[in-house]
């Protein structure tokens, strides 16, 4: 089936497959996420039937793919990877759950984004282990009920609010994931240097989880420009020095924000005066699409204080003027 590989997609895909911990005690950080997978996968493995269906929500980034791997590697079961996107009709969301083998996991990644049809069919396969095939065209079109073995779904969102009730229903496990603390990444960079052979001091990995942007995927794409830097300058060992040039040639935020978060601060401070202003408007300014600017930047800059969202409309805080080396308007609030 074209939309089901085995490869996940990944800005970097091969490297990014490397460093993806294979076991849940390989898998950084989210202590108490980790404690509940374990006692939910030890369930479902004592009493030898496939788990609840699992729905992994939380920012691009911060490990729904991985821990989706874990579990059906964990369950010692196969597991089928495709998104929302990727099935245009219900009729190829059919054939993929009819293709099922008992006790394999289907991860539907950006699940939000699935059409409405293929929603529906697939609350009902979640539910009583049933699709319905249509046969023909037309007024002759009939439906055949077929019956599915046991299996289970992963769903990964970014935007678990956008998912239908009846939908969000059929999990019976939802993992929320969080931006990691800076000691998490520093955990996490020190575990990928060891992957990829690096010797790297510890005041090394300390400034790299400062500017990962709580983000693993982010900690490992530095990490990663941070070997290319001491490969070419044949360093044995990678320090304090080498990442601080490294971010600078590559523009790596203090604080770690990115291009876009930079964009959207300085959009609502120098265009809107500070804000408030609406995420349409600023997407708009910002050349985004809203969605992009809601899932992927805000919750971060929200979370480090750069930016509060108001009944009215977004506004930057005194925190983000001042990081963009400008005086706050007299009336910003600290
Ligand atoms: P998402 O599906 O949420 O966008 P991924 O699962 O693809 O994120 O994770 C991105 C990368 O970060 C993967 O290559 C994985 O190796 C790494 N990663 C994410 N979370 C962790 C973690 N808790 N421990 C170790 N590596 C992680």
């Amino acid at each position: 089936l074209r939309m089901v590989s085995s490869q996940p997609q990944g800005n970097e895909p091969i490297s990014d497959e490397e460093l993806r911990p294979q076991v849940l005690d390989g898998f950084i950080g989210q202590p108490r996420l980790k404690a509940q997978l374990q006692l939910f996968l030890d369930a479902a493995r004592k009493r030898d039937t496939p788990p609840d269906h699992i729905l992994m929500a939380g920012p691009p980034g911060l490990g729904k793919t991985t821990l989706a791997m874990i579990v059906a590697n964990e369950l010692g079961v196969a597991i089928r990877v495709t998104s929302g996107p990727a099935i245009q009709h219900a009729g190829d969301l059919a054939s993929i759950l009819s293709s099922l083998d008992v006790g394999e996991v289907l991860f539907i990644d950006e699940i939000h984004r699935l059409p409405r049809p293929a929603e529906e069919l697939l609350y009902i396969a979640m539910e009583d282990f049933r699709v319905d095939v249509m046969v023909g065209k037309g007024p002759g079109a009939s439906s055949i009920p077929l019956t599915l073995p046991r299996f289970t779904v992963i769903g990964a969102t970014t935007r678990e609010g956008m998912l239908p009730s009846p939908l969000r229903a059929r999990f019976g496990f939802t993992a929320h994931l969080d931006f990691y603390p800076s000691d998490e990444l520093e955990k996490l960079i020190e575990r990928s240097a060891a992957v990829l052979g690096l010797s790297l001091d510890p005041g090394a990995a300390r400034q790299l989880s400062l500017r990962s942007r709580g983000t693993p995927r982010i900690a490992n794409r530095l990490l990663r420009r941070v070997r290319d830097w001491a490969t070419v300058h044949e360093l044995d060992s990678i320090d304090t020095d080498a990442v601080h040039d490294a971010l600078a040639l590559y523009q790596i935020d203090s604080e770690g924000l990115d291009r876009l978060d930079i964009a959207v601060l300085r959009a609502i401070v120098t265009s809107f005066n500070g804000g408030p202003v609406g995420l349409n408007n600023l997407a708009a300014m910002v050349g985004e699409e809203a969605d992009t600017v809601e899932t992927v930047c805000e919750p971060y800059l929200v979370r480090e204080g750069f930016l509060v969202r108001t009944p009215k409309g977004r506004v930057a805080t005194a925190k983000a003027w001042e990081h963009l080396g400008l005086t706050p308007r007299d009336d910003v609030s600290q």
